[in-house]
């Protein structure tokens, strides 16, 4: 009995005892009350049937009748009672009616126990929701959401309803392989990729994704992307793979059209630089260095835009390339590189003579419009070798090897890029960043000014200089004009470079000055990218005047050639350097594209005679020489004519008799340091 009492007193089970239906002897624990939140003679006054929430009354009477009609002799029920605090707690209840074992008289006892499953129905409620919302999301998905084995046919265990739309199949065709497996579903081609990314995926607990292409239930092919986690147990099995897929067939169809435009030149249906130095790259990345770039250069076809027009040329490419293509083999592939520029790109080295062959089958099939049209076509190969590391620089040597002409007058070139041409590339690159310092760093570091004096063939005395660079290159020496200048233009730093050589200049001058010689200007060479840029005549202008110095001291020459283009703004500049007195002169004349009858157009002082018109110069030569012709026009329009590079007696005699005003040469003087330049004005006004 104690033991009784004990599990009554202690059970956190709610325990109440009715002997023959008589409430007011009822036994009731300290659970109960402490459930049901009222005392015992509340509960009492109250009754069970008066805690029962009213909505679950129904389900009590609903129990107590099928337990009648059954003959049973108890039931369970879960529902709500109002506790006296007025919350509603959810209830586990067991009814019983058990017969009283000693009576005889059909005397009976009521059980009834309660215990409290709020927590649990909260759980249970909160787990509905859940799984309603989820289910709700699967299967309003645009797309396949699944639950399958990772078995050999991806079996279905559960398939949302976008399967319709994404496969044409319905879901149920799809669980357990019912109509078809998914894996048939997949495109022949991509199921070994597929699990081969699952096993992968499986092995490393990760996320799979993957796009490939399926066969929907009509035939249609669509693309697809799937992504997916593997499920495992808690032994660390798989046990499922679940995931979604959705339709990317349109983006697909998208994402092709642009890697097509991305990749071609579709004017020409041709794979583009890009693609071709993708592929260069790619393999030059795994230390792969077999191949051979054929670079054709069919640079001049853009001239025939200004002579027969946008169409023509147009055609004449066309079918330029489409004759170029014929020569494509399964070892090597024509790409479009560039404006005019086609390479062949061969995937082993080419030899020798694989090279020589291509070059005359390239003769061969587009010889005959390259004649016809006097285009050149420029060769150049370079082989990957172990130094190449970017696919840019190889396809830029070989343009280089293209552009490295031994005989300009041959139609067709071929060179192949070596040591040598990689040397001069090293070379100007190197100078290329000295120059860029040198250019952006304060003073002139080894930048220097030489002077060559001009004289006055009346007085055979000096009357001006010329002024010209000179640079020591830490690396490499004395490096000469000709071959820094181009350097210092191709990069765009002339308009800083340049305004050092003006201040160079101004520095002498200002040494002559105060010597008291100021009657002697120095011409400064002058870019035409230094003449075409906005600011240049300010700026000159701006030095000369801090400087202190008159703008007539101060003399410019700018070489004939670069009036070939931007011909109408160049002259503009110098028109206005004219009225701010600045003396200005056409250098090279006669190698660029000047005829005499431009002569008057063009606003300057000077003409200097370029120096291959007075080298083959003498008395013999002198009825074959343009030179009288050129002075006697310059006397016409009243302009100073200057013979360069004068290396004779002779030819200075017969310059000075055909009444040339000026002269500069050798002959005279060579270009000198400037102190020496000092002193030879000094010693020779
Ligand atoms: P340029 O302006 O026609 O300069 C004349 C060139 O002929 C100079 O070569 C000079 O040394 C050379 N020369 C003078 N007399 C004779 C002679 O009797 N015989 C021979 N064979 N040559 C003679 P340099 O100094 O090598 O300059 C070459 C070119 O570099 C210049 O031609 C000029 O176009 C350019 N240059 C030089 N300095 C500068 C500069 O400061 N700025 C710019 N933009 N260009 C410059
Ligand atoms: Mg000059
Ligand atoms: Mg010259």
């Amino acid at each position: 009995m104690r033991l009784v009492e004990a599990i009554f007193d202690s059970s956190p089970v709610g325990i109440v005892i009715v002997p023959n239906n008589d409430l007011s002897k009822a036994i009731i624990n300290d659970s109960f009350i402490n459930i049901i939140g009222y005392t015992r003679e509340e509960y009492l006054s109250i009754g069970w049937n008066g805690l029962t929430h009213p909505n679950d009354q129904i389900h009590e009477e609903e129990a107590y009748a099928l337990m009648q009609k059954r003959g049973d002799n108890h039931f369970n029920l879960e529902k709500r009672i109002i506790r006296k605090d007025g919350s509603v707690v959810w209830i586990g209840e067991y009814m019983g009616i058990i017969p009283s074992p000693k009576s005889t008289n059909g005397e009976f006892v009521r059980l009834l126990m309660i215990r409290n499953i709020e927590n649990r129905k909260v759980l249970e409620k909160e787990l509905d929701e859940s799984a309603r919302s989820r289910s709700a999301i699967l299967q309003n998905l645009p797309g396949l959401a699944y639950r399958c084995l990772y078995d050999e046919n991806w079996t279905m265990e559960f398939v949302s309803a976008g399967a319709k739309d994404l496969t044409g199949y319905d879901a149920d065709e799809l669980l357990g392989n019912k109509i078809i497996s998914f894996n048939n579903v997949i495109l022949k081609k991509y199921r070994k990729f597929l699990r081969d990314e699952w096993d992968k995926v499986v092995k490393a607990k990760g996320v799979m994704q993957a796009e490939y292409e399926i066969t929907a239930k009509d035939g249609t092919i669509k693309w697809v992307y799937e992504r997916g986690i593997p499920i495992y147990d808690h032994l660390g099995n798989v046990v499922a793979l679940e995931g979604i897929i959705t339709d990317i067939t349109k983006s697909k169809k998208l994402e092709k059209q642009l890697q097509y435009f991305h990749d071609f030149n579709h004017k020409l249906n041709l794979p583009n630089r890009e693609l071709l130095a993708n592929k260069i790259q790619s393999k030059l990345d795994v230390k792969n260095t077999k191949g051979t770039l054929f670079l054709v250069n069919l640079k001049d076809t853009q001239q025939l835009y200004r002579t027969h027009g946008y169409q023509y040329v147009e055609l004449l490419t066309a079918s330029l390339v489409n004759k170029l293509k014929t020569l494509e083999t399964s070892q090597r592939a024509l790409y479009y590189a560039e404006e005019d520029i086609y390479v062949y790109y061969s995937k082993h080295r080419m030899s020798a003579t694989e090279i020589n062959d291509l070059f005359r089958d390239i003769k061969n099939v587009i010889g005959r419009t390259i004649f016809r049209e006097q285009i050149r076509c420029n060769v150049g190969v370079n082989h990957l070798s172990r130094t190449s590391i970017l696919a840019e620089s190889c396809l830029i040597r070989a343009r280089i090897a293209s552009e490295n002409l031994q005989d300009e007058t041959k139609l067709f070139n071929l060179n192949i890029y070596d040591d040598a041409m990689d040397k001069m590339v090293q070379r100007e690159e190197n100078l290329k960043k000295e120059l860029i310092d040198l250019s952006f760093s304060k003073g002139y570091g080894n930048l220097r000014l030489v002077f060559q004096p001009i004289i006055d063939f009346n007085t055979g005395k000096i009357c001006s200089f010329e002024a010209l660079a000179r640079y020591k290159s830490n690396k490499y020496g004395p490096v000469g004009p000709l071959e820094f200048i181009p350097i210092v233009e191709k990069n765009r730093i002339i308009v800083a470079f340049g305004k050092k050589i003006i201040d160079l200049a101004i520095i002498f001058i200002k040494r002559l000055m105060a010597a008291g010689i100021k009657n002697i200007p120095v011409a400064v060479n002058i870019s035409a990218l230094q003449l075409l840029d906005s600011d240049f005549t300010d700026d000159l202008l701006l030095r000369i005047e801090s400087a202190g110095i008159p703008a007539s001291l101060l003399a410019i020459e700018v070489t004939e050639s670069i009036f070939s283009t931007n011909y109408s703004q160049l002259n503009a500049a110098l028109s206005e350097l004219n009225d701010y007195g600045i003396v200005t002169a056409i250098d090279d004349f006669g190698t660029g594209f000047s005829s005499l009858s431009r002569i008057e157009k063009l606003n300057f002082d000077t003409i200097k005679m370029d120096r291959t018109f007075i080298e083959p110069l003498n008395r013999e030569t002198l009825k074959y020489s343009t030179v009288p012709e050129v002075i006697n026009i310059c006397k016409k329009f009243e302009i100073n004519s200057l013979a360069e590079g004068i290396e004779t007696k002779e030819q200075y005699d017969l310059l000075k008799e055909l009444g040339c005003q000026y002269g500069q040469g050798y002959y005279m003087s060579r270009p000198l340091e400037e102190e020496d330049a000092f002193h030879y004005v000094l010693e020779n006004r």
